[in-house]
C-alpha cells in the first residue's frame, strides 16, 4: 500500500471541477483517506513548492496557488503515486495523453487543475505538510 498527496488547485475549484476530479479518483480505485479545503498563505505555498524556488515560474506558481481555495487529499492504494500521475497527465496539458484530467480540463501549463506527488519521499513530505495522522483514516 502506498499513499500520495493530491491537490485540486484553485483554478479547478473556481471552475466547479471538484466533483469531476473526485469522480475520476473514485472510478479508478484511488481511495481517498483524507480530504479538506484550504486557502494557502504565500509562505505555505512557497514551502510546499520549495523544490522549485530557483525556477523562473516560482513566484507566479505560488501566487496562483494562493489565488483561492484548494482541496487537499491523501490517496491510498497499490502503486497509487504512479497511477494517479497517469490519471493526471503530463504537466503541460498540450502534451498530456487523451482522457487525462489535465488534457481535458487544464487551460495553461501553470493552471493545470491538479497536483500529485512524484515519488514516495516527496509524498511523505507533502502529506505531512498538510495532514496529521489523526486526519487520515485507516
Ligand atoms: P505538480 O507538482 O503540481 O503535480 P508536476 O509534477 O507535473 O506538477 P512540476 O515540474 O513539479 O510538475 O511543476 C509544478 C507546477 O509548476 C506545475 O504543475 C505547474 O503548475 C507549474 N509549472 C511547471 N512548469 C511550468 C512552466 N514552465 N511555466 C509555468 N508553470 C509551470
Ligand atoms: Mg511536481
Amino acid at each position: 500500500m502506498e499513499r500520495t498527496l493530491s491537490i485540486i488547485k484553485p483554478d479547478a475549484v473556481k471552475r466547479g471541477l471538484i466533483g469531476e476530479v473526485v469522480k475520476r479518483l473514485e472510478q479508478n480505485q484511488l481511495n481517498i483517506v483524507a480530504m479538506k479545503m484550504i486557502h494557502m498563505t504565500k509562505d505555505q505555498a512557497k514551502g510546499f513548492y520549495a523544490v522549485h524556488q530557483e525556477r523562473p515560474f516560482f513566484e507566479s506558481l505560488t501566487d496562483f496557488m494562493i489565488s483561492g481555495p484548494a482541496v487537499v487529499m491523501v490517496l491510498e492504494g497499490d502503486n497509487v503515486i504512479a497511477r494517479y500521475r497517469e490519471l493526471m497527465g503530463a504537466t503541460n496539458y498540450e502534451e498530456a495523453a487523451e482522457g487525462t484530467i489535465r488534457r481535458e480540463f487544464a487551460t495553461d501549463i501553470e493552471k493545470n487543475v491538479v497536483h500529485g506527488s512524484d515519488a514516495s519521499e516527496t509524498a511523505a513530505f507533502e502529506i505531512s505538510y498538510f495532514f496529521n495522522s489523526f486526519e487520515i483514516v485507516n
